[in-house]
């Protein structure tokens, strides 16, 4: 105990009970972090938070629309009162929509906004204050290679990612002189649900099976032939939250097998 590289920080982090924000909090937690579990789905952010409990961690779930003021603001009072106030904050909470964008439905497109930006705007207003006063946090965004380049058919995440990203860089400037960092981390394609998610539609598409989904259509698509795995992506957010990483903020920091480079 003690020399684990994110001991005793707060950790607040969206999106907890899935996916790549399910493996931050573990990666989190090994590093001696205490983890609150925000999620729109309280049964799997519960059992997360088990999960860490029974390895020893300090963990807790709370069940929260990342899209909702008020539930931020709920957030925020949850971890303060059981943990301290958050070091670490994690917008990792997001969704997909795929559709061209006069065929978008516009109020999905405004939805995927308010989770994945307005959510993110929602939780860093509340968490810089103390963070200014005491001199010190992380503030870690989960963007994406969509923040970057566009995909056809992702008008809405690609936005959403896009603008994370702008206020990633606005926040980083504001709270450089305070010894706060923030950084949007731009995972390419990642073996999470949300990517699974996609895979029925893609075999309609392409026409074929959809086992073979991945191996032929999504994997070709990325230099190094294979899906990330969320633990690589939480190993990345823990060296942007650890002390090592001070000097690194207002970037957006890609993690994507070498997609971005063709
Ligand atoms: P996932 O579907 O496995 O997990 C997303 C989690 O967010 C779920 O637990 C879900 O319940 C939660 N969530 C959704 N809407 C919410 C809301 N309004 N409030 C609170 N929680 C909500 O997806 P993932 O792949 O782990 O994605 C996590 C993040 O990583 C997202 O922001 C996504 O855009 C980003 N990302 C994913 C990939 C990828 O390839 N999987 C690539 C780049 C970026």
């Amino acid at each position: 105990m003690g020399n684990e590289t994110l001991y005793g920080k707060v950790a607040v982090i969206s999106g907890a009970a899935s996916g790549i924000g399910a493996a931050i909090a573990r990666t989190f937690a090994r590093e001696g972090a205490r983890i609150v579990a925000a999620d729109l789905r309280e049964e799997p952010a519960a059992a997360l938070a088990g999960e860490l409990r029974r390895e020893g961690a300090d963990a807790i779930a709370v069940a929260a629309d990342a899209s909702l003021q008020a539930d931020w603001e709920r957030v925020m009072a949850r971890a303060e009162a059981a943990l301290g106030p958050p070091d670490i904050l994690v917008n990792n909470a997001g969704r997909q929509h795929v559709a061209q964008v006069e065929d978008f439905p516009v109020e999905t497109f405004r939805e995927l906004l308010d989770v994945m930006l307005m959510g993110a705007f929602l939780s860093t207003r509340l968490v810089v204050p103390a963070m200014k006063a005491r001199r010190s946090g992380r503030i870690i965004n989960i963007a994406s290679i969509n923040g970057l380049v566009g995909f056809p058919g992702k008008a809405a995440y690609n936005a959403a990612k896009h603008g994370l990203i702008g206020l990633t860089r606005v926040v980083a400037l504001e709270t450089a002189p305070y010894g706060i960092t923030v950084n949007a981390l731009c995972p390419g394609y990642v073996d999470t649900p949300l990517v699974r998610n996609q895979l029925a539609e893609l075999s309609s598409l392409r026409g074929i099976p959809e086992d073979r989904v991945i191996a032929e259509v999504i994997a070709p698509l990325v230099p190094q032939n294979r899906l990330l795995d969320p633990s690589e992506v939480a190993d990345y957010a823990a060296f942007l939250a650890s002390e090592r990483a001070k000097g690194v903020t207002g970037q957006a920091v890609v993690i994507d097998g070498g997609y971005t480079a063709q």
